[in-house]
């Protein structure tokens, strides 16, 4: 979680578009499917009851193999959810061993799925994802005593054990009009309104948004699941969708973890490479590289040196003219201007530079420096002790010529033209 920033909306804003995009898709499908489930053959219909598991089947094991935990966790669930639905819940009657297990599961799923998105990953095999399966199961364990109370009680008490647990999870406090809309409980219901605004909120304070639309889509796919109990295959399609979503996001965010710098959020070195590798006849590559950064690591710490490079990282994600920013590693970073000549891409980089010599770094007292700062970092000191340093950065920027005609030379050459910048006093762009 980072702190709720107008630059932290307005970057999870961008990324909103293309983290809903596929949970959408995949519910509309589902949605399709649905209305016109009349109209698919037999042939391909008949599978359609049995996709929840086979997707969760699929998505457990690619959990298991990329140390997934948490995603082998909500496919335990929606094939649990599934498998009542599909089974014993069809009709749910009341006061039925049916009944209890569905109204359980309405109720829990929300604070389930919640639980799995706020606690870290931790695998599965080491001792914290033992403790979340033993927890999982105890809780169906306890489900399943519960619903199944007659097998074990003296009819009396298996009654009353039951009843009370029905009129607890079933209880009334919404308006009848909600009430007869759905078979969704009371309880249940605010919890998946509940849990839909939990995720909303935390797709825009968090920085992981496919995770996130992930678990609101599964959410909103199980809830209309649940919603549609007893009605052919809509609740099947619906989780299997649930699984889908989740799958998907899962894949995403594996992407992410590859071609995502986690210090700075750019694409990293391999995203560069991929991107060089669909570069047409002309282009400029930058190299950009932060002034006496040795030294400002020295004086305040790597910790402060981390948050320099963040700060020259943002920066550069509002790099104009097209220019895509990457780190290209340490505290040297690499903008790419496809379709555009150095002497285009000039200004922008010259823009850049300047913006991030204004920006001026606030640096909170700590008893910080133990050596007096360089000089380019002369430190203002402020009213509260916290004092503000300039970080400046040098830039080479060389287009693709017929003296270098590939983007590895032409990267080469702007690193060249980089040593020219810091030879010629830093804080400039060279070309
Ligand atoms: P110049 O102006 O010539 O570029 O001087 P410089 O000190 O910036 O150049 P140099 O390449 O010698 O120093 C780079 C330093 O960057 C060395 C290393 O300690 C630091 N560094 C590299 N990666 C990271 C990082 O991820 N975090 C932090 N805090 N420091 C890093
Ligand atoms: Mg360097
Ligand atoms: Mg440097």
């Amino acid at each position: 979680m980072t702190a709720i920033t107008a630059e932290s909306l307005t970057r999870a804003a961008i990324k909103f578009p293309s983290a809903v995009l596929l949970p959408v898709l995949v519910l509309v499908t589902a949605s399709i499917v649905i209305v016109y489930s009349a109209d698919i053959p037999p042939a391909i219909g008949a599978p359609i009851p049995y996709l929840p598991y086979a997707i969760g089947l699929v998505g457990a094991i690619i959990g298991w193999r990329f140390n997934r935990g948490r995603l082998v966790y909500a496919m335990v669930a929606i094939v649990i959810g599934h498998w009542l639905l599909a089974g014993p819940a069809r009709a749910v009657r009341p006061g039925s061993a049916d009944q209890i297990g569905y109204l359980a599961y309405a109720t829990l799923y929300p604070f389930g799925l919640a639980a799995l998105s706020v606690l870290r990953e931790r695998g599965l095999t080491t001792r914290h994802g033992m403790i979340r399966a033993a927890s999982l199961l105890g809780l169906c364990i306890v489900v399943a005593a519960i619903a199944g109370a007659n097998h074990w009680l003296i009819p009396e008490a298996a009654r009353a054990i039951k009843g009370v647990t029905v009129s607890l999870l079933a209880f009334d406090f919404l308006p009848q009009a909600w009430e007869s809309a759905t078979p969704l409980t009371d309880l249940a219901a605010v919890a998946f309104v509940a849990g839909t605004i939990f995720f909303i909120a935390r797709m825009f304070l968090h920085d992981h948004p496919p995770l996130d639309s992930g678990a609101l889509g599964a959410l909103l796919a199980t809830g209309l699941a649940l919603h549609f109990v007893g009605q052919g295959d809509t609740p099947a399609t619906f989780f299997a969708a649930a699984a889908l979503i989740l799958m998907i996001a899962a894949l995403q965010d594996g992407y992410r973890l590859a071609f995502v710098d986690e210090l700075t959020g750019l694409p990293g070195r391999r995203a560069l490479t991929m991107e060089t590798a669909k570069l047409g006849q002309r282009y400029a590559i930058a190299m950009l590289d932060v002034d006496h950064f040795k030294k400002f690591n020295d004086t305040y710490g790597h910790d402060v040196g981390d948050q320099v490079l963040r700060m020259v990282a943002s920066r550069m994600d509002r790099i104009t003219g097209g220019g895509k920013p990457f780190r290209y590693g340490g505290e040297e970073f690499t903008a790419l201007f496809a379709g555009k000549t150095r002497d285009e891409a000039f200004s922008h980089l010259d823009a850049l530079r300047k913006s991030i010599e204004e920006s001026g770094f606030v640096i909170r007292d700590k008893g910080r420096p133990k050596n007096k700062p360089e000089s380019g970092k002369k430190p203002r000191k402020s009213a509260n002790g916290a004092k503000t340093v300039s970080v400046t950065i040098s830039i080479g920027v060389a287009e693709r010529t017929e003296r270098t005609p590939t983007p590895e030379t032409v990267l080469k050459a702007a690193d060249q033209a980089l040593y020219r910048a810091k030879q010629a006093g830093r804080n400039r762009v060279s070309t």
